[in-house]
């Protein structure tokens, strides 16, 4: 292929041509289905990188975490901290059901794990990249390695012309950015430029830092349910919790980081959390129903009697935080040292000192503004036959597949409304 097409005489009577930005899961998504669904149509993938569905290969530690076994449309929109209300218009055209069903059709059967996340029987990513390789070849989708667009600009004809790294161009009737998140908002300035505002990318998906505190001696115990609340805010979340050497992870921390990504970096990564180790409790409950549990286990000793169920090591140290003495029988319990002890099980504050990224798997919170993409088709408000889909808007899920599932949703989408657009351009 001709990569410096500038300059060239008028391609009126050439082919359609669709130019996806982006080598990653929405982007290949579009690519194929709008390859499928309109032959017609000339598709190429420029991919700045020398390699192609990354983050498919290594996310859900390299089985690749498809999508989320939530098939109803209203549960589905609530695992998405940004992005609801966009995406209860998207879903409606291709969700979870539709996910499995494409994957199934092309000979790939999903299977849904304990907590719903759904992989490929075959547990390795390498099924579902062998998959949209093999329908990219089969729908003569054509892909430029080592290609970074550098900026994009309308010729007279009103195509789009594509800078590429390496002094190369393209020309296209059709652009799909699919570029993923970026980290900063300098790298936005080539979509910014074709008129566009982002929403300022903060990054979600995070463990919290609770440095130098003795809870962190305790790495590697973890509760089944715990609920965590940011102090100041409305910010909550409950789930399974892990103490790590750094701090707090697992999904109730993750949830919580994601739905306050935008907060949290407002306050920079320092703020204050009330965990609750026996979420069956709020302080006042667990207060009332004290004596009950006192009485039950009056003679026994506190350190050898755990009522709660919680590890033993958890116990021993909320014992210690509370100033109690492990060999002290329950019913010698003093009163203050008791409310201290009700106060560490139901609300215990930590002080958190910054974020660590969670097993190298984050989301980009921000992205295109959503009032300038119209959720049905994907394409831009701001300029015609311009496309977005994936983790460049801003939309991100919690853990768990969802962001998979924006990525497939909002490729299929615009390869829809691509594929059914050509005779109108
Ligand atoms: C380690 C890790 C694990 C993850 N695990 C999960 C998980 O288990 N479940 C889940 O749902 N989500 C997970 N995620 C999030 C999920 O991977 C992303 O939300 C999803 O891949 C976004 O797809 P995308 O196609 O929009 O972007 P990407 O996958 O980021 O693809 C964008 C592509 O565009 C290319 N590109 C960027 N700029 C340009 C340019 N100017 N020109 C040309 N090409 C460009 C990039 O090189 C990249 O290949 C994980 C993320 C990471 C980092």
């Amino acid at each position: 292929m001709n990569q410096n097409e500038t300059g060239k005489a008028s391609n009126k009577n050439l082919q359609r041509r669709l130019v996806v930005i982006g080598g990653g899961a929405a982007g290949f998504f579009g690519a194929v289905n709008a390859a499928r669904m309109n032959p017609s149509l000339k598709v190429i993938i420029v991919e700045k990188t020398s390699k192609l569905l990354s983050k498919v290969r290594v996310s859900g530690g390299g089985r690749c975490n498809v999508t989320h076994a939530c098939f109803e449309i209203s549960g589905l929109v609530k695992k998405y901290p940004r992005g609801t209300n966009f995406l209860k218009k998207a879903f409606y055209q291709f969700n979870t059901n539709d996910c499995v069903q494409w994957f199934e059709e092309r000979g790939v059967k999903l299977k849904t794990e304990a907590d719903g996340r759904m992989f490929s029987i075959t547990d390795t990513s390498q099924t579902i990249i062998d998959c949209l390789m093999r329908e990219a070849n089969k729908f003569g989708v054509e892909i430029l390695l080592n290609s970074e667009v550098k900026s994009i600009k309308r010729d007279e004809a009103g195509r789009f012309v594509i800078d590429l790294s390496g002094s190369r161009n393209l020309i296209s009737d059709f652009i799909c950015v699919a570029c993923g998140g970026y980290p900063k908002s300098s790298m936005f300035e080539w979509v910014k430029a074709l008129g566009h505002s982002i929403e300022e990318p903060v990054p979600s998906l995070f463990t919290f830092n609770i440095p130098g505190n003795p809870i962190t001696q305790l790495m590697g115990v973890s509760v089944e349910k715990a609920s965590v609340k940011i102090v100041g805010s409305k910010l909550a979340d409950e789930g399974p919790l892990l103490i790590t050497h750094w701090g707090m992870s697992g999904p109730a921390i993750l949830k919580l980081s994601a739905w306050g990504a935008r907060e949290l970096a407002n306050r920079n990564y320092h703020f204050s959390i009330l965990v609750n180790w026996i979420p069956e409790y709020n302080e006042h409950t667990l207060r009332e129903s004290w004596h009950e549990v006192r009485n039950e286990h009056s003679a026994q000793k506190i350190g050898n009697r755990n009522p709660f169920s919680l590890p033993n090591r958890l116990w021993l140290y909320l014992l210690h935080e509370s100033g109690i003495k492990e060999e002290i029988r329950w019913a010698d319990l003093p009163g203050k040292e008791q409310n201290k002890l009700i106060k560490n099980l139901t609300a215990q504050e930590f002080e958190v000192h910054g974020k660590t990224t969670f097993k190298e798997e984050f989301v980009t919170c921000g992205g295109i503004k959503l009032t300038e993409v119209d959720p049905n088709t994907m394409q831009s408000k701001v300029v015609t036959q311009l496309y977005f889909a994936g983790e460049i808007l801003d939309v991100d899920g919690i853990t768990g597949g969802f962001n998979f599932q924006h990525a497939w949703t909002s490729g299929w989408i615009a390869a829809k409304a691509i594929a059914g657009n050509i005779e109108n351009t």
